[in-house]
């Protein structure tokens, strides 16, 4: 039988299908939810605070002292909505709170090492961006869009791991690419500049696009779409095992690691 196709392709799901099309389908077929964890509130809350330093301030307010009092209210909204109960709900464990602030509030410092939020000029954060090309729907949220002294536009992408090795490092470019692309088909401006800030890390990545990198691009996004809409016609998703399976949140659902 058929599988419903998805309606669109974003960055986390092309990525999702290349790791592991039986993930893919648990995830963006099924919509069997996934569980938070420390890691992912942090950098949920940290999401949050830049997007509020950089979209509710102007360059000159940007200081540490007022990204402080933004994690303030982020924080006590997360106590208040019930987001750190949950976390302990799907940790199953008590967590220690003050470590969790104090290390998120450590990422959102980062930035200001990492670059220099008062030279900054954005023209959004947390930008929707969606465009049909041909049969298929790209969506993406671009966490910044900056404007730059000459005139060109930047996209940036916060990460809050570590620098990753080069092999990986090319994979979250192609995320950062896939902004570039949206850019490109909805603003019908190709940014001058691509970057991935790694907060923990206080580096950044950057890359510059071509016309001729956002068509490879296009051409493989292309492939993977027709790949998804054959494994939603012939039900075929296959587990592919690899050292990501001992972050997968479905191993328990998953053929490959029943026990013998
Ligand atoms: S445990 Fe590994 S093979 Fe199984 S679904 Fe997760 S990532 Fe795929």
């Amino acid at each position: 039988m058929s599988l419903q196709v998805p309606s669109s392709l974003t960055p986390s799901k092309v990525s999702s299908f290349k790791e592991c099309a039986y993930a893919f389908r648990l995830s963006v077929i099924d919509h069997i939810p996934q569980p938070i964890n420390s890691h992912t509130l942090k950098g949920t809350l940290a999401h949050k605070c830049l997007d509020r330093l950089y979209f509710d301030f102007p360059p000159e307010s940007r200081t540490i002292e007022v990204a402080r009092a933004i994690f303030d209210g982020v924080w006590n909204d997360a106590k208040i909505s019930g987001e750190l109960d949950y976390l302990e709900q799907c940790e199953g464990t008590s967590i220690d709170f003050d470590e969790l602030a104090k290390d998120t509030m450590f990422l959102i410092e980062q930035d200001f090492i990492a670059e220099n939020p008062q030279k900054v000029k954005a023209l959004g954060t947390e930008l929707q961006l969606e465009a049909r090309v041909g049969d298929m729907m790209l969506r993406g949220i671009i966490d910044r869009l900056d404007l730059n002294p000459d005139g060109t536009i930047t996209v940036t992408d916060y990460k809050t791991g570590r620098v990753p090795g080069v092999m990986q490092e090319h994979d979250r470019l192609a995320g950062v690419y896939f902004y570039a692309l949206l850019c490109e088909q909805v603003l019908h401006v190709i940014p001058d500049t691509v970057q991935l800030v790694y907060l923990r890390d206080a580096t950044r990545i950057i890359s510059k696009p071509s016309k001729q990198s956002l068509s490879a691009l296009l051409n493989k996004t292309g492939a993977i779409w027709k790949a998804v809409r054959t494994a939603c016609e012939r039900d075929d998703f296959r587990p592919k095992p690899s050292s990501l399976c001992s972050f997968c949140n479905f191993k328990i659902l998953c053929p490959t690691q029943s026990p013998a």
